[in-house]
């Protein structure tokens, strides 16, 4: 049996090593508890053109027209497709999704023209997924290295062959593999105002990077347009609009009606990007969200989360509005990967938030990267079942430890001051000038000390990360989906295309066709 590493024990990473586990030798590693993910806090659910007054066609035009030009056709089709039978799996698996009348019950969210999102215990999705996949884990018999993080890929002759790993006590090691399979989420980290947990910092694509892989799409950064505007930052799931909240100006006038002709379920990035507005025309306030029609019973049995939330901070949306503002969620972009999971190192394959399929275009289509972590996952799956693999020449060690305690932060006003100059100059609208201060700032910001640690890492990788958004922000000249340019405020046709960005010596930025065209790259410049 050959052996695979699967890092991250999100979605993605629990049905990877799940599906993986039945042909080869796994061993399982993941930063935190098990169970501890972007996943873990998904709200909303799973969208699956599942019902019969929905089709994959339908769900394939929602996404593309939400990935504003740039969603890879293939790989939206293979998402949509796909993903009804592994969500009926995932049903069969156990998920309590809520139902209604006997029947699974089902949302709608901004820009789906069906109502097709499952979700469980009201606005706990993340949780109903991951505990499941998890305790099926838990009992598949897979090797699990809890506490234990990813620090840098090891490539031997252009091959992946193992990874290297940190664990909270300072120790070190390296796990050889035929095969390694990045599923370490995204990176919200790097804003200061973020929906994401703590562990959100990006590292499997920074290693990815380290080790000369690919990235794709990385200046399409998701900003959340209603995370509550309260210590916490919760999400306030999209699925609030869906059920009819509306959102008002410090007037308590809707304004959302003047700026999209879907109101409050236009694409995210228009609502952000009208909430960012209107907050600066209001002098930095809160917009307020208004779901005090949608009843007081209503609220607590269908977003319990929220409700809790809310309570927490002394709120009480049955009775009032409650103050939002827009947050960083998702990264659409990632390390490149093919339709079967493979990126441009051979032996390394990425999966779900930490992947850049092309399925998200510059706009993810809400509740679609729970399915793209499930859907991908089972096809990295499949690809390593049908592929030989080379021994790898690496075997497990482990390395002294440094002595360096877990979780200490080594510098943590360099990670503020990042988060500040990304949130200022790259978030919800950039242009050149504050891009080309950001990269001067980030340029400036050192990591504080090269002993090996959780915190140091982390640091290291969000400012390698920070940087590359930047770069790639600068790169584009225009505005679609995520990625608003004040300076270029409308969409050209010639920019339809994703960019690559690849280490190799310099930074270099460039274009790639999608899939039916071969991936062909073109290096269209240097920074
Ligand atoms: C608050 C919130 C609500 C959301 N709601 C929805 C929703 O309703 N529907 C939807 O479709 N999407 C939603 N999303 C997005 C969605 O949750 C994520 O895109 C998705 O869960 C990503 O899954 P993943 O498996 O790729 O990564 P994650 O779930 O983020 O898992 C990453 C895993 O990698 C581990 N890891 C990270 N770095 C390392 C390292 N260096 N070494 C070892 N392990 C590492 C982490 O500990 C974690 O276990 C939401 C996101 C947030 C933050």
């Amino acid at each position: 049996m050959f052996r695979v590493v699967v890092v991250g024990s999100g979605i993605a990473g629990l049905t990877a090593a799940l599906r993986i586990s039945t042909f080869a030798e796994v061993t399982l590693i993941t930063k935190g508890a098990l169970q501890e993910s972007n996943t873990l806090y998904a709200q909303g659910g799973i969208a699956a053109a599942l019902f019969d007054d929905d089709s994959v066609e339908l769900h394939v035009r929602d996404t593309l027209l939400a990935g504003a030009g740039l969603g890879n056709e293939d790989a939206v089709r293979i998402l949509c497709s796909e993903g009804p039978a592994l969500v009926r799996e995932l049903v069969r698996f156990g998920v309590p999704f809520d139902r209604s009348g006997g029947e699974l019950a089902r949302g709608l969210e901004a820009a789906h023209s069906r109502s097709r999102v499952l979700h469980a215990g009201g606005d706990a999705t993340g949780r109903g997924i991951a505990v499941t996949l998890a305790t099926r884990v838990r009992a598949s018999g897979i090797r699990i290295l809890e506490n234990a993080m990813l620090t840098d890929l090891v490539v031997r002759c252009g091959r992946t062959v193992g990874v290297r790993t940190l664990d909270a006590d300072g120790t070190g090691g390296v796990l050889g593999a035929e095969a390694v399979v990045l599923a370490t989420g995204g990176a919200g980290r790097p804003y200061s105002h973020t929906t994401n947990p703590c562990g959100a910092t990006g590292d499997g694509i920074a290693a990815a990077w380290r080790a000369g892989a690919e990235l794709a799409d990385l200046e399409f950064y998701q900003f959340h347009p209603t995370a509550l505007a309260a210590p916490g930052g919760t999400l306030v799931s999209e699925a609030v609009r869906g059920e009819g909240a509306v959102l008002l100006d410090a007037s308590g006038s809707r304004f959302m009606q003047r700026v999209h002709g879907d109101a409050e379920l236009a694409p995210r990035d228009v609502v952000a990007r009208a909430i960012a507005r209107q907050m600066t025309a209001q002098n930095g306030a809160p917009v307020l969200l208004d779901a005090t029609g949608l009843g007081r019973r209503f609220l607590a049995h269908r977003f319990p989360t929220i409700q809790a939330a809310c309570e927490a901070a002394g709120l009480d949306w049955a009775l009032e509005p409650i103050p939002v503002t827009p947050a960083a969620h998702y990264w659409m972009g990632g390390v490149k990967t093919d339709a079967w999971a493979r990126t441009s190192i051979p032996g390394l394959l990425a999966i779900g938030e930490a992947a850049c399929t092309g399925a998200q275009g510059a706009n993810r289509l809400a509740s679609n990267s729970l399915l793209e972590g499930l859907v991908f996952a089972a096809r990295a799956a499949d690809a390593l079942s049908a592929t030989e693999l080379p021994t790898s020449p690496v075997e497990d060690t482990v390395l002294s430890g440094s002595g360096r305690a877990a979780g200490e932060a080594p510098s943590e006003r360099t990670v503020d001051d990042l988060r500040e100059v990304m949130w200022r100059y790259a978030g919800v609208e950039r242009n050149a000038d504050g891009l080309s201060e950001a990269l001067r700032l980030i340029d400036e910001l050192q990591p504080a000390d090269s002993v090996p640690s959780i915190a140091a890492q982390e640091e290291l990788n969000l400012l390698t990360l920070g940087d590359l958004v930047v770069r790639a922000a600068l790169a584009r000249e225009e505005s679609r989906g995520a990625h608003y340019r004040s300076d270029f405020p409308t969409t050209h046709s010639e920019a339809v295309h994703s960019r690559v960005i690849l280490r190799d010596g310099d930074v270099h930025i460039g274009t790639f066709t999608d899939a039916r065209q071969g991936m062909t790259r073109e290096v269209v410049g240097a920074c």
